[in-house]
């Protein structure tokens, strides 16, 4: 049973489908006026995991996310660069997909619906809601009524009376400061849309309402976004869309943590840190600040995200994104990615350690991608009783090693059935990481090894890999990995000739030894002789 906690009623529930076996999940997207930050990539990973995690129970997910390219901010910036809003957001958007495709992301989104392409259903959909009696036109604005709905602030938990309302220059164009606009009049210069209120453009929450309800029906199960967009534009959404269906917009409200910059300041080797920010990456600094998106405004990190893909593999940084609940405010800082990456690379050094053992590639482990079908081919492995309080007994007998790998399975499974507890669930990757590398030292695998206990850490793999998948990890075989073991191949190339160029001169082929030494030297390897040991290195 999967349950998750819900914004509206505070409470974690059971999760059940609108419609069974179905899930339609829709995210808050970006404003597209700058280039994505690492702020971007969190709500689009972890609703990519949660839908990875709902196939990997039998689930048809639909996961749509949103880009709004009309607003004040593209108007803004298309006006200091002199060019088309279009140009502006087309430019963004491309830099939002190709951030999307290197994150592993981008083909779990089933759609990327834009503001402007569904500017004929937003007028529609205010029309209905002025017949309605919810919204009234106002000197070519619309304004919708909030006084009207009465169960405003239901997802905020907030009262009329702790609202301040919004001021600013519309004020004496609404009926209230709590009236917030669904459409706004066109300034002159500003690109807008005929309307049967005169040329404007849609306000920035009727494009969710009815995008959402164009893609996933009027009361769909999931809507996500960052925990800053509770209030006023999640709040505004229900207003709009329950006062137009007459019905709940969604069944789970989800609200992830914001960025947050992490106290540390340390120098990483080789790697940028705040005092070693560019000027140019100062002043995109303030253009982020000014984005209001991931509050890590004055980070180390508040460079463009392409910029930190030259820096860290995709792989790493969702490793890094889904540490943390998804709930709590993700602590930033390069050193914080760094040290993240160190423990993902363990889990590198084991899939070669099996492929040495086993010469089986971990990245090519079959591995059941439905629970359904895991818990039919794990059972056959499970011992008749499963006692978690063994699994950090020491063992040797693969009959129990077996058992600690099913419990570790259905803790992994426990921490995601619960809110999607990606953080306890990587956790528990690391204790079943621990165990399979402790039974390789226990069955001395590396040294005598025997078919069932390499059939059993096999198995123990495949359950990691399982896992891992439905958390997006282990996908493909990790590009340094290649490097390294290309690396590690060249120093065995180069020890083979220095203990050929050993024996010859013990041989006194003088001519031979010579041979090596300058053809080494030709190719950039400097041989060093000293007592006993000859080293190497690179010249160029
Ligand atoms: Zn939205």
């Amino acid at each position: 049973m999967i349950r998750i906690y819900n914004t509206i009623t505070k409470t974690k529930e059971e999760f059940k489908p609108v419609i069974a076996g179905k899930v339609g999940i829709y995210l808050c997207g970006p404003t597209v006026y700058k280039p994505s930050h690492i702020g971007h990539m969190v709500g689009p990973v972890i609703f990519d995991t949660i839908k990875r995690y709902l196939k990997y129970n039998g689930y048809e997910v639909k996961l749509i996310i949103n880009i709004t390219d009309v607003d004040d901010k593209l108007i803004a910036e298309s006006k200091l660069r002199n060019v088309p809003m279009s140009t502006v957001a087309d430019e963004m958007i491309t830099d939002y997909m190709n951030n999307l495709t290197a994150m592993g992301v981008k083909d779990f989104v089933d759609a990327f619906p834009k503001a402007t392409e569904h500017i004929n259903n937003i007028i529609k959909f205010i029309q209905d809601l002025i017949d309605k009696g919810f919204a009234y036109p106002s000197d070519g604005d619309v304004y919708f009524e909030v006084n009207k709905y009465t169960n405003y602030g239901k997802l905020s938990h907030r009262s009329l009376e702790q609202m301040t309302g919004e001021g600013g220059d519309t004020v004496e164009r609404k009926r209230s400061p709590f009236d917030f606009a669904l459409w706004k009049s066109a300034k002159p210069n500003e690109p807008s849309w005929d309307s049967p209120w005169g040329k404007g453009r849609p306000g920035w929450h009727i494009e969710c309402s009815v995008m959402s309800r164009e893609l996933l029906g009027e009361t769909f199960d999931i809507h996500g976004g960052g925990l800053d967009l509770v209030f006023p534009h999640h709040e505004n959404e229900i207003a709009q869309s329950e006062s137009r269906h007459g019905k709940p917009m969604c069944c789970y409200w989800m609200h992830n943590g914001l960025m947050q910059e992490s106290g540390e300041n340390v120098k990483i080797g080789g790697r940028k840190t705040s005092s070693a920010l560019t000027t140019e990456e100062y002043t995109k600094e303030g253009d982020i600040k000014s984005q209001e998106i991931g509050k890590i405004s004055k980070s180390k990190g508040a460079c463009a995200f392409r910029d930190m893909l030259k820096q860290f593999a995709p792989e790493t940084i969702r490793f890094f994104l889904l540490s943390t609940h998804y709930r709590r405010p993700i602590d930033f800082s390069f050193a914080r990615i760094e040290e993240v990456g160190k423990g993902l690379e363990t889990f590198y050094r084991f899939a070669k350690r099996l492929e040495k053992i086993t010469s089986q590639n971990f990245y090519s482990l079959n591995v059941p991608t439905n629970r359904n079908d895991a818990e039919m081919l794990r059972q056959k492995f499970e011992p008749v009783s499963t006692n978690t309080a063994s699994i950090s007994t020491n063992t040797q007998s693969q009959s129990k090693f077996y058992g600690i790998i099913s419990a570790y399975r259905k803790k992994f499974l426990e921490a995601m059935d619960d809110d999607f507890n990606t953080g306890g669930a990587i956790g528990i990757l690391f204790e079943l990481l621990r165990e399979l590398n402790k039974f390789i030292e226990d069955s001395k695998l590396e040294i005598a090894p025997n078919t069932e206990s390499i059939s059993a850490l096999k198995y123990g793999a495949s359950v990691l890999r399982e896992l891992g998948l439905t958390l997006g990890l282990f996908v493909n075989q990790p590009k340094e990995s290649e490097n390294e073991s290309s690396n590690e191949l060249v120093s065995k190339l180069i020890q083979l000739l220095i203990d050929v160029r050993n024996s010859a001169r013990q041989n006194k082929d003088f001519k031979s030894a010579d041979k090596i030494r300058s053809g080494l030297s030709d190719l950039g390897i400097q041989l060093e002789d000293r007592t006993g040991i000859t080293e190497w290195n690179f010249t160029k």
